[in-house]
């Protein structure tokens, strides 16, 4: 199988496009709102514990053509599904369909008190679908971005933050922390956000000139039904209980002798992280690209080894990765159990790096491989063409 590079990033061709769409079919004429997909680089399954993270907005976006309407309804199509949709603005009822993004979004709006608003939108998202690189919080970013834009000038974006993680958690129904829609809000170009999960605050930390990430599926989905994602937030929260902590963020490796394995291995994951998380960002400042790549390395052994969330086509993505030319460090990305890598590389020799990569890997297992190659972007904003 050859190795493929998911399709191409947004621009202002497309942006043109997704407004004739719009004229197209509505009429009128929309404003456009942009939301980033996020990688992770290092700092896994340390939210729920209050902890560290240190996540980017990636230069792959999900664009909305939007108009208010007053016909009380949704009217909502998206280029990606080729699918058109209406459903009522007043009430929301989880459909399991891609719309419950957006309804959810209005639906967390009304929460607040406000008055019912039909909506068009015509939705474009170069962000890779159910890869692991957040196209949900891109989608739930960009609508509460349109929304309140309509109504505030300028918007508040703490407030965009709260209603796509309202959205997502709440209405969705999916279980997610806070890093999602934080990073594709307020991620800034050729920089990493060093996030406090428990503040909810960020330092801003410059990335090293001629570096990328490659991202590669491992075509293995997240096994997230088999409980396993559960069962480590409750296995987090034990450990914190036994030490007499409110989250796992207050423990030190030295506490841990008072916990019994497994729970001593799974907070010893999130305490060793958070550290991880403090000297990459302190290696990536000096722009110690090396240092910075093998946290990421020991990262995902702490994965493998002591939070066992990692599976065998992981272990053995991360490993090729981590012993090709051009990478500095790769580990597993996201909730586990499957998923995708993200590598450190030489911007100049990333997509070689990729391309071997994913060749070893399929020639191995012979699933997966989608892949492609990004730099840090800007986070949500209205497009102006
Ligand atoms: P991830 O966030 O990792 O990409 P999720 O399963 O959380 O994976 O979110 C993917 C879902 O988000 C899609 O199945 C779809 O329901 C919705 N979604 C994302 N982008 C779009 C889009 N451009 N158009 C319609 N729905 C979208
Ligand atoms: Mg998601």
């Amino acid at each position: 199988m050859d190795a493929r590079p998911t399709e191409h990033a947004i621009d202002a061709a497309d942006a043109a496009t997704l407004s004739a769409r719009f004229v197209q079919r509505f009429g009128g004429s929309p404003r456009l709102f942009r939301a980033p997909g996020r990688i992770n680089i290092i700092g896994e399954h340390t939210d729920y514990s209050k902890g560290l993270a240190l996540p980017a907005a990636i230069d792959r976006a999900c664009m909305i053509a939007a108009a208010p309407n007053a016909k009380g309804l949704l009217r909502l199509v998206s280029l990606n599904f080729g699918e058109e949709i209406g459903r009522p603005a007043a009430t929301f009822e989880r459909r399991d369909h891609w719309s419950d993004y957006v309804a959810g979004c209005v639906a967390a709006v009304q929460a607040e008190g406000y008055a019912p608003q039909g909506w068009d939108m015509v939705i474009s998202s170069d962000v890779p679908l159910g890869a692991g690189v957040s196209s949900s919080a891109a989608l739930t970013v960009a609508t509460s971005l349109a929304i309140t834009s309509y109504a505030n000038e300028p918007p508040d974006l703490e407030r965009v933050r709260v209603l796509a993680w309202t959205a997502e958690s709440r209405f969705v129904g999916m279980p997610c922390g806070p890093l999602d829609q934080f990073a594709s809000v307020f991620g800034k170009r050729d920089h990493a956000l060093m996030m406090d999960c428990r503040s909810l605050t960020a330092d801003v930390i410059p990335l090293p000139a001629n570096t990328a990430f490659v991202l590669i599926d491992s075509g293995v989905k997240h096994r997230l039904v088999d409980g396993g994602y559960e069962q480590r937030r409750r296995e987090c929260e034990q450990a914190a209980a036994q030490l007499g902590l409110n989250a796992l963020r207050d423990a030190s490796a030295h506490d841990l002798e008072r916990v019994e394995p497994p729970l001593r291995q799974r907070a010893l994951h999130v305490v060793t992280e958070n550290e991880r998380v403090m000297q990459t960002a302190a290696a990536l400042r000096a722009a110690d690209v090396v240092t910075a790549g093998a946290l990421m390395a020991q990262s995902h052994k702490s994965l493998r080894d002591d939070f066992a969330v990692t599976c065998a086509e992981t272990d053995a993505l991360a490993e090729i990765a981590n012993a090709t030319r051009g990478v500095f460090g790769a580990r597993q990305m996201g909730g586990g159990f499957g998923g995708c890598v993200i590598a450190l590389v030489d911007a100049t020799h990333a997509r070689d790096a990729a391309a071997h990569i994913v060749g070893a890997y399929e020639r191995r297992w012979k699933i997966g491989g989608d892949w492609f190659v990004c730099q840090t972007a800007d986070g949500a904003g209205e497009f102006h063409p």
